[in-house]
């Protein structure tokens, strides 16, 4: 940070003091604070009432302890954690990731992310963010449902449709989400839909929220592509992963006529000149639970699957990094670059290192962070609690358009930020700063509480 920033930097040292370890935390932090220089310099009343100082730290935060049985008679334990970030805006809102990587620094740096990207969207939603270390991967169905079960027996008391409202993550989908909403309508004995968003749709959930998160990617892409007045047709796309978010993202990609080349899991990638068969890799993913080489082996002889390498070495005009946090670093970064890449829209939570942003911002690429380009996952789970509050279901074609209109708006707003602090096409900044600004007036309005 530049000696200009020096508040920033104290603030920076008071996280990194107080939350030791929590590297992710860490970064995801110092990449907001990076880009406010000019927001504080303009506004004294920010620094003045603490206001970043006070986004740093999180309202509460829960962790406990969650028993369960597994299929072979044993006792296993596992931490769960909630941490609800800021609720300046509205209820805390943002998904549950069950996955062995999480602690509470995981859980830390995409709750701090939640609160801009829900801001971003204009609707009323506060940040949070929570989950646990339990592996979905290999457990049987009923090994999943007894351990959302004791997740809930103790988050229920937490939430709540004012309170906290959570969704899905990495391994949490609409299975998890069906179990958890069970045991809380049992425990509770409320029929209280908008306590989880990311519900079936014969049971409370919206059209198009499974689809939302990879749509809202690709839509914003179509708008950086718009700004230049280009358009998907033609452009060779990589995607990385296949869980829910690339899914959609290929979708909608294919959709708006470009060409998905190439996508992964955490054993390699698959490339696939002719396009990637969604509906193939759908079946293989999400329904069997499979491998991406599956995916190869079915799909014929012109696909090659590459293990254990990067799939940043991919020729690309567009590349979408929707696996998980930092799985893009300088080196893809320079790659891609290197191979004509133009537009890096983040469909995962911070996947893209500093480092690698930076070398994006230098070449001139157009870089969208997840915060604006995957926001669309949530504000369709605010539309969700908005037709659960009116016990309304709006149909396929009208939630999209909203969704398209959220994504635009977003889109509109960081290119018009930026401008206006003085760092024209910076999608960071104009993220960034559109974000904070919206939260900070709100907690000040609020005064200190
Ligand atoms: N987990 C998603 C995200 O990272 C969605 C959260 C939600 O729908 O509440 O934004």
């Amino acid at each position: 940070m530049s000696n200009l920033d020096e508040a920033l930097r104290d603030i920076y040292h008071e996280v990194l003091g107080r939350n030791a370890g929590e590297t992710e935390f860490h970064q995801a932090v110092r990449e907001v604070l990076d880009t406010l220089g000019p927001v504080v310099a303009k506004h004294p009343q920010y620094t003045d009432a603490a206001v970043l100082r006070r986004l740093c730290e999180p309202e509460r935060q829960i962790i406990f302890r969650v028993p369960w049985v597994d299929d072979e008679g044993q006792v296993q334990i596992n931490r769960g954690f909630r941490v609800e970030f800021n609720s300046a805006l509205g209820p805390y809102k943002g998904g549950l990731r069950f996955h062995p990587s999480v602690n509470l620094g995981i859980v830390k740096f995409l709750g701090f992310e939640q609160i801009f990207k829900n801001a971003l969207t204009g609707l009323p939603i506060g940040g949070g963010k929570g989950g646990s270390d339990f592996d979905p991967k290999g457990r049987s169905d009923g090994e999943v449902m007894r351990f959302c079960q004791s997740f809930m027996t103790e988050l229920y008391r937490h939430i709540g449709e004012y309170t906290d409202v959570p969704a899905g993550d990495i391994g949490v989908g609409g299975r998890e989400i069906g179990y958890l909403f069970g045991q809380y309508k049992r425990i509770t004995n409320r029929y209280e839909s908008g306590v989880l968003t990311g519900k079936g749709i014969n049971w409370g959930g919206s059209q198009v929220r499974t689809e939302a998160t990879g749509y809202g990617v690709a839509f914003f892409v179509d708008e950086i592509l718009k700004t230049t007045g280009d358009s998907f047709d033609g452009k060779q796309v990589v995607v990385s992963g296949s869980g829910n978010v690339a899914i959609f993202a290929i979708e909608k990609v294919h959709q708006l006529g470009g060409t998905v080349v190439a996508c992964s899991d955490s054993s390699g990638y698959v490339v696939d000149s002719k396009g990637i068969d969604v509906d193939l890799l759908k079946e293989i993913k999400s329904v069997r639970r499979g491998r991406i080489q599956d995916y190869a082996e079915e799909r014929g002889s012109d696909v090659r699957f590459i293990a254990g390498q990067s799939i940043w070495d991919v020729p690309c005009d567009i590349a979408l990094p929707c696996a998980t946090q930092n799985e893009l670093d300088r080196d893809h970064a320079l790659a891609l670059v290197k191979n004509g890449c133009r537009i890096v829209a983040e469909g995962a939570n911070m996947p893209t290192t500093p480092d690698a942003v930076k070398v994006f911002v230098e070449a001139g690429v157009s870089f969208a962070p997840g915060k604006a380009a995957n926001a669309g996952g949530v504000a369709t789970s605010a539309l969700e609690m908005q037709q659960n509050a009116s016990r309304d279901s709006w149909s396929f074609e009208h939630t999209e358009q909203r969704l398209n209109d959220i994504m635009r708006n977003i889109h509109d707003r960081c290119l018009e930020t930026a401008d206006e602090y003085g760092t024209p096409g910076n999608y960071v900044a104009g993220a960034n700063i559109s974000a904070f600004t919206h939260v900070a007036d709100a907690v000040l309005a609020l005064g200190v509480i």
